[in-house]
């Protein structure tokens, strides 16, 4: 597939919104950045901590150090057994605030029954939160703070629609999801005042009575919610842009694993009303990541900032 577009069944061409590609320019900026860094002695660092063997985080923690060390950054993978207590994770934690090596700190989730999981995020600085977990954050986010270090798949989502020609502002976007994760923070963003916000939002969950009527409202679609499939063709108005979170696992026989991993949106129809689309893989995932390296870098800059 090319960047240049698909033709549909009504002739329309829903361009493809390649995530690979703006995430890759994002990490080479992010490169640049860490190198002007290290002429200066200076070096960001970011900790990750994996707790357990679940194989899917497994995959994300090692693609988020990789893309790190690859741009530069001091990256440290910490595995602990799906065991560990609470007190224990907590004091690790602590540690690394403590730890001027450090200027991000991710804990992926989720985490195992024993560890309470708000209190783990708590326990993290609010200069080293860098997926905006911390509560400080998510208030300082939700009142448009401007400064604040934004949760890395929003701020992503916000990036590509930027970079691909498709400012939020002014424009009604329907998000559908209110998870903490993605859609909340998402709508958040796109209130805000200014770069990437200014837009009108509206957000759908699982209890909004006919969620097509809703989201056929937006010019911009951003779906966000887990199940293949959930936005079909007759849910998306013409020429809306759609950015299709979701990542999902459906069999696949034919596949080497046995499965593929498949969006929130129905690919094949939307692409044929929609004028552009993000496909799944491919698309918000890989920002995901660049975000993350570039709010550790952001991270790094203001502690550098606050010594002075
Ligand atoms: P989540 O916490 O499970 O939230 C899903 C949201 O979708 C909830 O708000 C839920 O509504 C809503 N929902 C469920 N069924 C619905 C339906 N039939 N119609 C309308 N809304 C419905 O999930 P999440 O953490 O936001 O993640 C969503 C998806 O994005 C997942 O597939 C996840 O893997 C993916 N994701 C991808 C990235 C990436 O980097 N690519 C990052 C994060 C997440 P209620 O609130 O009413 O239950």
């Amino acid at each position: 597939m090319t960047a240049s577009g698909l033709r549909g069944g009504t002739g329309m061409a829903a361009k493809l919104i390649l995530g690979t590609e703006v995430a890759r320019r994002i990490r080479d900026e992010v490169a640049t950045r860490v190198g002007a860094m290290k002429e200066k002695g200076r070096i960001p660092g970011l900790a990750t901590v994996l707790v357990g063997t679940d194989p899917a985080s497994k995959a994300y923690v090692g693609m988020k150090n990789r893309a790190a060390t690859e741009a530069g950054i001091r990256s440290r993978q910490i595995d602990l057994p799906a065991s560990i207590p609470h007190a224990e994770l907590l004091g690790l934690v602590s540690g690394l605030n403590a730890d001027p090596e450090v200027h991000g700190i991710l804990v992926q989730l989720p985490l195992p029954s024993q560890v309470r999981t708000q209190e783990i995020l708590e326990g993290i600085h609010p200069s080293k939160d860098v997926d905006c977990f911390h509560p400080l954050n998510v208030g300082r986010l939700n009142t448009g703070d401007a400064h604040v270090l934004a949760p890395c798949t929003p701020l992503g989502i916000l990036e590509l629609l930027l970079r691909s020609g498709h400012d939020p502002r002014g424009r009604h976007v329907v998000v559908v999801g209110r998870s903490n994760l993605v859609g909340k923070p998402m709508a958040a963003l796109l209130l805000r005042r200014g770069r990437g916000g200014d837009a009108t939002v509206t957000v759908a969950h699982s209890q909004t009575p006919d969620l097509a009527a809703v989201t056929r409202l937006g010019e911009i679609l951003i779906v966000a919610v887990g199940r293949a499939g959930v936005v079909t063709r007759d849910m998306v108005r013409p020429g809306a842009v759609v950015i299709d979170v979701g990542v999902n696992r459906v069999d696949d026989p034919t596949a080497e694993r046995g499965y593929r991993l498949t969006g929130d949106v129905d690919f094949e129809g939307v692409r044929e009303v929609a004028s552009a689309i993000t496909p799944v893989p491919g698309g918000v995932g890989p920002m995901t990541i660049a975000m993350l390296l570039s709010n550790t870098v952001e991270a790094a800059s203001r502690s550098w900032e606050e010594e002075r």
